[in-house]
Order: C-alpha cells, then sequence, then structure tokens
C-alpha cells in the first residue's frame, strides 16, 4: 500500500522531483503535525518488545529480507534514522532511482562503494583526471588492500576507456568503472551509455559485471541524470551543489535496491553514516536544489560570454561552449540538460597573472569546492591539483594561467563587474 505521503502521482500526473522534496517520505502525524521532518536527534531508538528489538537487528544485519512495502525498524543512527532516511528517500527520486545511502562526506561514499564492490586482486578502472580524493584513495589507500588501479583520460574517449579495460582485465577482474563526467577543472565529458556497453562487453571476459558508478557531483542531479543513461551507481558530494550553502559535508550514492544494501551493509559497519543534523539541513537544501542550480548556471553562462569576448582570455572549459565539430558535443546533447556553473579559464601571463588576478577579485572568494550560493575561485596548479606532477598537468590542460571558477547565485553583472575589474 502506498501511503499518502509517498504518492507520486496525481491521479496519472507524475510529479517532478522538485515538487515531492517539500514532503515526500515524511508523515506529519507521526510528529504532532510539524509541517516540518524534525531533526531526530538521537543515537539510538526504544524497542516495544525484545522480540521486536530481534526483529528489527535480524533485518539491518541482513539476516531477514524486508517484505515488499515493509519498513526496516529503527535502531541506532548508525544504521538508520528517520531524518537520514527521508533525505535518501527524496535523492533517490531526483536519480530516478530505486535506493540511495547516504554517507557522512562525498569521499566516503567513493570509499565505501568501492570497498563494498571489491576484493583484493580486482582492479579498478577511473577516469583522468578526478577529484583528488579519489585519486588519493585509489592509488594511496585501496592498494594498500590489494586493490589495482588503471587509469583512463577522460578526453580520450571510450578508445582510451576500451583500452584500460583490456589492460586492466590482463591484472585482474574489473570490480568497478568509476567515471567523473564532465571531469574537473577541464570539463571533459565522458558517454555514459557508451560505458556501459564497455562494461557489458567487459563482463564476457570475467566473472562478474564490472559496476559503472558515476561521480554526478559537477551537473547532478539537475542537469545529468545517470541512471538514466546505464549508470549502475550515482555518486555525489552533497557538499557541492546539493547542500549548496558550503556549510555542510556529506555524500550520497544511488542505484538499484541489491547494490545499494550491499553499499549499505558496508557503509553501518564501517561507519561513513551520515549524521542526523548534516541530514536535516540536506532536506532544507534539496528543497531549493533546482532554483539554486538554475540562476547559477544563468549567470555562469553570462560570466562565459563576457570571458569569451576578452582579449586577455585564452582559452575556457565550460560545455556550453561546445561547436558540432567537437566529438563532445553529441555526449553534451545525450547525456546533459544544462552546463552548470564550474568551469575553467586560462588567462595570458601564466600564474602570475592568474594569481593577480585571483587576489583582486572582491566579490568572488578565493577557495576550493564548488556548487555553492557564493561564487568561489582558485588556481588548480597550485591548489586543487598541485598533486598532480607539472609535466602531466600541462598534458591534461592545467595550465598555469588556468582559473576555475564556480559561480553562485549573486546578480550576474556583479560578477562580470568583479571579473573585469581584475582582469584589467
Ligand atoms: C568534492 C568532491 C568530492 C569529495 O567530496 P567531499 O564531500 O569533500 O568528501 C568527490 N568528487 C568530486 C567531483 C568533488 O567535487
Amino acid at each position: 500500500m502506498t501511503t499518502q505521503y509517498k504518492k507520486t502521482t496525481i491521479g496519472s500526473h507524475r510529479l517532478k522531483a522538485e515538487s515531492l522534496m517539500m514532503g515526500y517520505g515524511y508523515d506529519p502525524q507521526l510528529s504532532e503535525g510539524s509541517i516540518k521532518c524534525p531533526n531526530f536527534q538521537t543515537s539510538t531508538f526504544v524497542f516495544k518488545s525484545a522480540s521486536e528489538g530481534k526483529d528489527f537487528f535480524d533485518v539491518v544485519s541482513g539476516r531477514r529480507q524486508l517484505k515488499d512495502g515493509e519498513q526496516a525498524g529503527l535502531v541506532y543512527s548508525r544504521f538508520n534514522n528517520p531524518t537520514i532516511e527521508i533525505a535518501e528517500n527524496r535523492i533517490a527520486l531526483w536519480d530516478n532511482a530505486q535506493e540511495c545511502a547516504i554517507t557522512g562526506s562525498g569521499m566516503s561514499a567513493i570509499s565505501t562503494v568501492l570497498m563494498a564492490l571489491s576484493q583484493p586482486g580486482d582492479v579498478i578502472v577511473y577516469s583522468e583526471p578526478i577529484y583528488g580524493g579519489s585519486d588519493t584513495l585509489i592509488n594511496g589507500i585501496l592498494s594498500q588492500f590489494g586493490i589495482k588501479a588503471v587509469g583512463f583520460m577522460s578526453n580520450g574517449g571510450l578508445n582510451a576507456l576500451e583500452n584500460a579495460i583490456e589492460t586492466a582485465q590482463q591484472l585482474g577482474t574489473i570490480s568497478v568503472i568509476l567515471v567523473e563526467t564532465p571531469d574537473n577543472p577541464t570539463n571533459n565529458l565522458v558517454d555514459i551509455a557508451g560505458c556501459k556497453a564497455l562494461a557489458v562487453k567487459a563482463a564476457t571476459k570475467q566473472c562478474k559485471q564490472p559496476v559503472l558508478a558515476i561521480d554526478n557531483t559537477m551537473l547532478g542531479p539537475v542537469w545529468q541524470r545517470p541512471l538514466e543513461h546505464g549508470a549502475d551507481l550515482c555518486l555525489y558530494s552533497l557538499t557541492k551543489y546539493v547542500g549548496g550553502h558550503s556549510d555542510l559535508i556529506g555524500g550520497s550514492c544511488s542505484g538499484s535496491k541489491e547494490l545499494i544494501a550491499k553499499i549499505r551493509k558496508m557503509r553501518n559497519s564501517i561507519g561513513t553514516t551520515m549524521d542526523s543534523n548534516t541530514a536535516w539541513l540536506i532536506l532544507r537544501s534539496l528543497e531549493t536544489l533546482k532554483i539554486r542550480m538554475k540562476a547559477a548556471t544563468e549567470g555562469a553562462q553570462q560570466v562565459v560570454e563576457f570571458l569569451n569576448q576578452h582579449e586577455k582570455v585564452k582559452r575556457i572549459d565550460y560545455p556550453g561552449l561546445l561547436t558540432e565539430d567537437n566529438p563532445q558535443y553529441a555526449v553534451y546533447q545525450k547525456q546533459c540538460s544544462g552546463a552548470g556553473s564550474t568551469f575553467s579559464f586560462e588567462v595570458e601571463g601564466g600564474q602570475e597573472a592568474a594569481f593577480a588576478v585571483l587576489d583582486k577579485l572582491q566579490l568572488i572568494k578565493l577557495a576550493v569546492s564548488l556548487g555553492g550560493t557564493e561564487s568561489l575561485a582558485q588556481h588548480p596548479a597550485a591548489m586543487t591539483h598541485s598533486g598532480v606532477a607539472k609535466e602531466r598537468r600541462e598534458e591534461i590542460g592545467i595550465t598555469d594561467g588556468l582559473i576555475r571558477i564556480s559561480i553562485g547565485i549573486e546578480d550576474p553583472e556583479d560578477l562580470i563587474a568583479d571579473l573585469a575589474n581584475a582582469l584589467a
């Protein structure tokens, strides 16, 4: 039976995620009629009886499967908590997923997924450039547990992935193909449906099909929904656009019931769960997610137009500027519905010139991170990507004159004035 607060349709009309963010999954009658879901700031839950406690434990530890429509009983907030579960249900709606598991950070989502799905001897295939934390995790931490890794360049297209799969299969079984699209900071796109086809093909040469996991932090869930293009898992750093106010750290992973059950089991054991207070902030953020991402993207488009005509700007990496002659244009048309608001541009004059621009900005703050209401700018070569060897950086376009910017929801004309002044 679908209860009123879990309805996603009116008659035959299907409601959109943005309309469901204000109420889905929450029954006010269970909380004194409170219109808003409370923050269930509690570590543990009282059982009605010993046998109920036993049964609830059987469910959270996976000894008993839930019947259709049955809800897991509440035990302890490392396993489950109403505020967290409602946030998970709402993110699953955005991703068009059966289930979602939220975690304490984007990195804990990625590490929990890779650990849940890999065994010693397995190989992870990943796109490059990848988020620095993911790179350290894959090459510096998981390697300690006998999990190997092979990278491929995201600007190398599906050929690069196919070659990496071949190399990886000589080393072992591929457990996960982890792809960031668009990549950061150069905004190259990887064809998600094409990756899935290669994962299916790879399965003919090994005992299990590699799980295709997309880190959707940069465009999702408003401008890109990887599960609709064949991905098995959709991951977020909720710290960025979804949280959206630069005031929390969080992560999530959406996918099928079966995969998320495995990921939850790992999360509940190693304790990468989110706390209820952060989950409550996520619920607040999800209500305005679409209008924030829309406003930021519209602002970014205006800023890009300005920079594109500026004589001191050599290059801009922004999906909205792709032209039909670029093979990535077709990928953009197929899997993205918007270009987002984080992009990079290169100024003439290398690091000295780039630093001078960054130091002159007044409205735009000089900080790493992205996806917040305020605009942020940083220097990838000296900051987020300083761990990448200089030669490699040049090869992948992270030059010394490159500045990454995340446009927030300020008035675009004010942002342009700030940039015009800094560039002058
Ligand atoms: C920030 C980020 C992460 C890591 O998320 P945290 O919340 O900082 O742990 C992972 N992937 C991408 C693309 C990111 O931008």
